[in-house]
Formats: structure tokens, C-alpha cells, sequence
């Protein structure tokens, strides 16, 4: 089984799960190791995301000792990236020791696609290509993060919208922030939470095979579960369709350092 990466708990907005849930559903499921990757989107527009990072060290680093025999605990973070925030970015994730930062675009043009009504009014493609534009422009401006997160995270709200959309049709856009990637040695996330709605993970399949061709290694791979049902999540297809891209490993990370482990079958 692999590691899960990404998750979350009652430290985030969005989830009320105790951290206690978590960690013995991904024990039960026999997961290895763990990264707990709650939100801290500073700047978000309706105040929300806003993560007390003491008492979060405070109650994960209790964790990790009360359960060192059975799992691996990581303590990580999912931090929302806006180009204005560069410098508190900078200063945030050297102020506490993070074994992984997940950057994460949560916001286009001050506002999350999880609201498409926000949105109202806009041409569906041209705020995804908009979104690629931006995040490859937070990459340029910021790039202290382990892994991007969930790649075409817009795309899930605007499914009906967008259709099928193909990566052929954000080539450039794709290609950019990928190539941004490989030159700050930042990892590509393959989120799981992507199959609840779009049937394949955020990022999908084209989009990994071309971070392979273009010379990508590191990936990183994450449920984003806000409950305990959801670790691991779609975890057995990831392996096939990983495999099916040609990456032969994935990445974990400690105190921001990579460890490549093999993807072994089933
Ligand atoms: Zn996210
Ligand atoms: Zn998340």
C-alpha cells in the first residue's frame, strides 16, 4: 500500500474529523506512513482556512509519539498560494519544522472555484487557462513548497462546462507550469480526490505522462480525505495508471527531503 500524503482534520476548515480518526483508519487500512497536510490559506476571501500552526505541532507531534509503533506520522501542511503573499510564504514555512509543503492554488482572481458561482459570467476554458497562467506564475514567485497540489484542481467545478477537457488544449499553459516544476525540483501531486467526480485523479494520465517525458520524477500521491473513509482512496488504480505512465517510483517526503520508494504491483 502506498503512503498517503495528503490529508486533513478538524485543524481545517473544511473537516471536523479528530486527528485520532485519521491515523487509526489509515493503521487499519495497513498504510505505511501518513503526511498530515491541514490548510493554511492566509488571505482567503471569506476569512476561512486560517490554521493555528502551535497547537497544530503541538497536537501532531503528540501523535507521532503516541503511535510511532504502528505508522509513520508526518506533519505537513496544504498552503494556499497567492503571488501578493510571497514574502509570508517565505517566512511561514521556515517558521515551523515541516517535513512537506503541499502549495496549492485555491483561489483565481481573489476566488475559490469551489464557488463557480463566483465565477459567473466567465468563459469556463479561459478561466482554466488562467488558472495555469497564475499557477505558474505563484511557482515563479514562490517555489519553497515539496509538491503542487492537485494540478487542475478548477477543473473539478467546471466539469460540466469543460467537458472531457484535454490536456491538448492547455498544452502551452501545462507545459509551462510543469517545466517550472522540474526547475525548482518541486514534486507533481497526484491527487485521488479527483476520481469522486471526474473519474481519474487531478491531475490525469496525459498530463503525467508528459511531466515524464519532459524529464518529471518526483510525484507525490494523496487522497486529500477530510474524513477517514477517504485515505487511500483509489489507491490500487493510481498504482496501474502510474505504472501505465512509466514512473516506476514515487516520492515521500522528511523534513522536505525526498525519499523515492518503488511502486511494487497490487
Ligand atoms: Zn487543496
Ligand atoms: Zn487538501
Amino acid at each position: 500500500m502506498l503512503m498517503d500524503s495528503h490529508m486533513h482534520t478538524c485543524f481545517s476548515s473544511d473537516s471536523e474529523t479528530p486527528v485520532e480518526a485519521m491515523i487509526e483508519q489509515a493503521i487499519r487500512l495497513g498504510i505505511p506512513g501518513i503526511c498530515m497536510t491541514d490548510h493554511y490559506d492566509r488571505e482567503y476571501f471569506n476569512g476561512e482556512f486560517q490554521l493555528d500552526s502551535g497547537a497544530y505541532f503541538h497536537k501532531m507531534e503528540e501523535m507521532k509519539e503516541k503511535y510511532r509503533d504502528q505508522i509513520d506520522i508526518r506533519i505537513g501542511v496544504e498552503l494556499g498560494l497567492q503571488e501578493q503573499l510571497q514574502d509570508w510564504l517565505s517566512s511561514y514555512v521556515h517558521a515551523y519544522p515541516f517535513d512537506f509543503v503541499i502549495g496549492s492554488m485555491h483561489v483565481l482572481h481573489g476566488k475559490d472555484p469551489y464557488y463557480p458561482e463566483l465565477f459567473k459570467g466567465s468563459d469556463a476554458r479561459q478561466i482554466l487557462r488562467d488558472y495555469f497562467i497564475s499557477t505558474e506564475q505563484n511557482i515563479d514567485s514562490f517555489h519553497e513548497f515539496q509538491s503542487l497540489g492537485h494540478l487542475d484542481y478548477l477543473a473539478r467545478y467546471f466539469s460540466k462546462e469543460l467537458g472531457n477537457y484535454s490536456y491538448q488544449d492547455y498544452a502551452d499553459e501545462i507545459d509551462a507550469v510543469l517545466k517550472k516544476l522540474i526547475t525548482y525540483q518541486i514534486a507533481l501531486e497526484v491527487n485521488t480526490a479527483g476520481y469522486k467526480t471526474m473519474q481519474r485523479p487531478n491531475p490525469d494520465g496525459d498530463v503525467l505522462r508528459r511531466y515524464r517525458e519532459l524529464g518529471g520524477e518526483m510525484l507525490t500521491i494523496g487522497a486529500d480525505a477530510h474524513v477517514p473513509e477517504y485515505i487511500g482512496y483509489r489507491f490500487e488504480e493510481t498504482v496501474s495508471l502510474l505504472r501505465a505512465c512509466g514512473f516506476r517510483y514515487y516520492t515521500v517526503f522528511r523534513n522536505k527531503k525526498p525519499q523515492m520508494i518503488e511502486i511494487s504491483a497490487g
